[in-house]
């Protein structure tokens, strides 16, 4: 009988992904660290989160495309057992510009990799959840962003659609699987200390837009696990198709 339960999170070599890998691992899960392209940083998290879980494992794959999201399930079916959550945490962006200097390629490569793998990961998530499909429930959190209700004018107006999207696929999943043992919820990170702002094309974003912040200071990664940690845990277990903003008041 299964006693550990397994956590799929995507994009997890670094950042915010990497901070709810040790959580969970922390807490028990056995932990797929999923990963595009830096193995030497996914196989250091590995080495870490091994300190914490004897259930620990990497996959290689672009999750915004169906074959690959399709191997790194079955890779977790193998490997590590029944999954119990999945973390959407891929999401990316490109150097800040007004949306009327945006080209086609941008435009839909950010809206591809962030909704699709979104999309495709909960897809596979459900079919293993579900007790329509005789799974015993689980628990999917998104990782969307205080942009969805910014709109990110001047910056990533792309971005912020994205999420907007993640927002919505969010209630709606939660709505069609709620009876069926499978919790969907979301966190909406504002301002976080990350390598994330330096795809945007400045690095020190968050020092520039700190004062906005009502509490004057940019997040952590670890301030957002621990949100993405409850949604996904049984303390959380009346609390669906929901949204925890950590933004700092933002
Ligand atoms: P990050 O850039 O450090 O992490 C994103 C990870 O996703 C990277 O490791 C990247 O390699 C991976 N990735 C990208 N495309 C992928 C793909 N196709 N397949 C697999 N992996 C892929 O950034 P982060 O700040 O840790 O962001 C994590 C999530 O939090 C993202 O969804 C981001 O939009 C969201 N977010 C971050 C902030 C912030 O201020 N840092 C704010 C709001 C929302």
């Amino acid at each position: 009988m299964q006693t550990e339960k397994i956590v799929v999170i995507t994009g997890a070599s670094r950042g915010i992904g990497a901070a709810a890998a040790k959580l969970f691992a922390q807490k028990g899960y056995g932990v797929c660290i999923n990963f595009v392209r830096d193995d030497v940083a996914a196989q250091q998290l590995k080495n870490e989160i091994l300190q914490y879980t004897s259930k620990c494992i990497t996959v290689q794959a672009d999750v915004s495309k169906a074959a690959e999201v399709q191997r790194l399930f079955d890779t977790v079916d193998i490997k590590l057992g029944p999954l119990s959550v999945l973390v959407n945490n891929v999401g990316i962006l490109k150097n800040q510009c007004r949306l009327d200097e945006m080209d086609e390629q941008r435009f839909s490569q950010v809206l591809h990799t962030n909704v699709m793998s979104c999309f495709l990961c909960s897809k596979q998530a459900v079919k293993r959840m579900s007790s329509k499909y005789g799974g015993v429930g689980g628990s999917i959190v998104n990782v969307s962003s205080g942009a969805a209700k910014s709109g990110s004018p001047n910056e990533y107006v792309d971005y912020a659609a994205s999420k907007g999207a993640i927002d919505t696929l969010t209630k709606g999943l939660a709505l069609e699987v709620a009876a069926e043992g499978v919790r969907v919820n979301a966190v909406r990170p504002g301002l976080i200390h990350t390598d994330i702002h330096a795809l945007g094309g400045e690095p020190n974003r968050i020092d520039r837009l700190k004062s906005k912040i009502p509490m004057l200071r940019g997040g952590k990664a670890t301030e957002v696990a621990e949100a993405i940690y409850w949604l996904a845990s049984d303390k959380s277990s009346f609390v669906t198709g929901s949204f925890i903003d950590t933004t700092g008041g933002l």
